[in-house]
C-alpha cells in the first residue's frame, strides 16, 4: 500500500533564485524562508522531491558537469539549514524533443512517485510556472503556485515561503 506523501518541488524560481540556465554553483542562492518551510513540511511527514527542467543542457548552454555542480551546491546550502531531499529528478531535454519528462509532461513526477512510493493524490507540486502546475495536475497530484505569477489552475498561490509554509502547516 502506498503511504508516502511528498512535496514535488520545482527548483529554479521556487527553491532558489532563478538566474536563467543556471551553470555557476557560486550563483546559487536560496529563496527566503524556503528552508524553514521545508523543514516544517518534513516534520509533518512530507518527503521532499525536486523535479526540474534543465533544457540548458540540450541547448548546449549548460554542461552536464555544471548542472551537477549547481545541484550539489543547492543540496549543500539546504543541508546547512537542516534540510535534506529524498531525491531530485531532471529533464535535460529541449522543448522540441517531445520527451515524457519535460514539464508540463508528468514524467518526472511519475518517476519520483514510483521511486519514493508516493500517493500522488495527497502529494503537492509547488512551482512558479504554469508548466509546473500543469505537470502536477497531469500526474494526479495537487498543485500550488509559488511567487507572483497568476497561474489559474493552481489550487492556491502564495507569494512567499512564509505564507506557503503556514498553509502547509494548516495555519492559514
Ligand atoms: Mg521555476
Ligand atoms: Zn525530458
Amino acid at each position: 500500500m502506498t503511504a508516502n506523501v511528498a512535496l514535488l518541488l520545482d527548483r529554479d524560481g521556487t527553491l532558489i533564485h532563478d538566474v536563467g540556465y543556471p551553470r555557476d554553483p557560486n550563483r546559487v542562492a536560496l529563496l527566503p524562508g524556503a528552508a524553514e518551510a521545508l523543514k516544517a513540511a518534513r516534520a509533518l511527514g512530507f518527503k521532499l522531491a525536486i523535479v526540474s527542467n534543465q533544457s540548458g543542457v540540450a541547448r548546449g548552454i549548460i554542461q552536464p558537469s555544471e548542472a551537477r555542480a549547481v545541484q550539489v551546491r543547492v543540496e549543500e546550502l539546504f543541508a546547512a539549514e537542516g534540510v535534506t531531499f529524498d531525491g531530485a529528478w531532471f529533464c535535460f531535454h529541449g522543448p522540441d524533443e517531445a520527451c515524457r519528462c519535460r514539464k508540463p509532461a508528468p514524467g518526472l513526477i511519475e518517476v519520483a512517485a514510483h521511486e519514493l512510493d508516493l500517493d500522488l493524490r495527497r502529494s503537492i507540486m509547488i512551482g512558479d510556472k504554469a508548466s509546473d502546475i500543469e505537470a502536477g495536475i497531469a500526474a494526479g497530484a495537487r498543485a500550488v503556485a509559488f511567487g507572483n505569477a497568476r497561474i489559474h489552475r493552481a489550487e492556491a498561490a502564495f507569494p512567499t515561503w512564509v505564507e506557503l509554509g503556514a498553509w502547509l502547516c494548516g495555519k492559514s
